[in-house]
């Protein structure tokens, strides 16, 4: 699976503002959660005038992927929007690449995707000793993740986290 065949949520975006529109689109986001918390829930709205077009939600959790130790609610707010621009059509002709690329990011990170059925790839903490896809590392039992996108159980260092080089 590549994340590039994905729709980003700022190009879905611009796709549904230089629609033709019976008036003046606008997005609205809430935060839903807490501010503060580590779990975050976001709400996002499309609204042409005074209508409501859709919504979408969206949950992440800090800390979980590297994206998320940084950026949890940028993410978060991104990802509703994504599924608000899905739920309004905007998802491509193809409905396997209906989520958008955030979505299928948050997919590879090993969260659910709350709302979404996805049969694609799946991925689990590794059950049986591997060989890291990435480096070429061995990865003990339980200290990385194994992915599944339909060929195979693949081995990785968590997140990517490979170590170092040795010098
Ligand atoms: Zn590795």
């Amino acid at each position: 699976m590549s994340l590039e065949n994905y729709e980003t949520v700022a190009e879905r975006l611009a796709r549904w503002l230089d629609m033709e529109h019976n008036g003046q689109p606008r997005v609205i986001t809430h935060l839903v959660s807490q501010p503060g918390s580590d779990i975050c829930v976001f709400r996002a709205e499309l609204w042409v005038d005074s209508t409501l077009i859709s919504t979408g939600w969206a949950e992440e959790v800090r800390g979980q992927g590297n994206v998320n130790k940084t950026s949890h609610l940028e993410n978060c707010e991104s990802s509703s929007l994504g599924r608000a621009l899905a739920n309004a059509g905007l998802a491509g002709s193809d409905p396997a690449k209906r989520p958008s690329r955030e979505e299928m990011a948050k997919v590879e990170r090993g969260a659910s995707t709350s709302g979404t059925p996805f049969t694609g790839t799946k991925t689990i903490t590794n059950k049986m000793k591997g060989k890291c896809i990435h480096c070429g590392g061995t990865v003990d039992v339980g200290q990385g993740i194994a992915t599944n996108d339909g060929s195979g159980w693949k081995t990785s260092h968590l997140d990517e986290q490979c170590p170092p080089e040795p010098f």
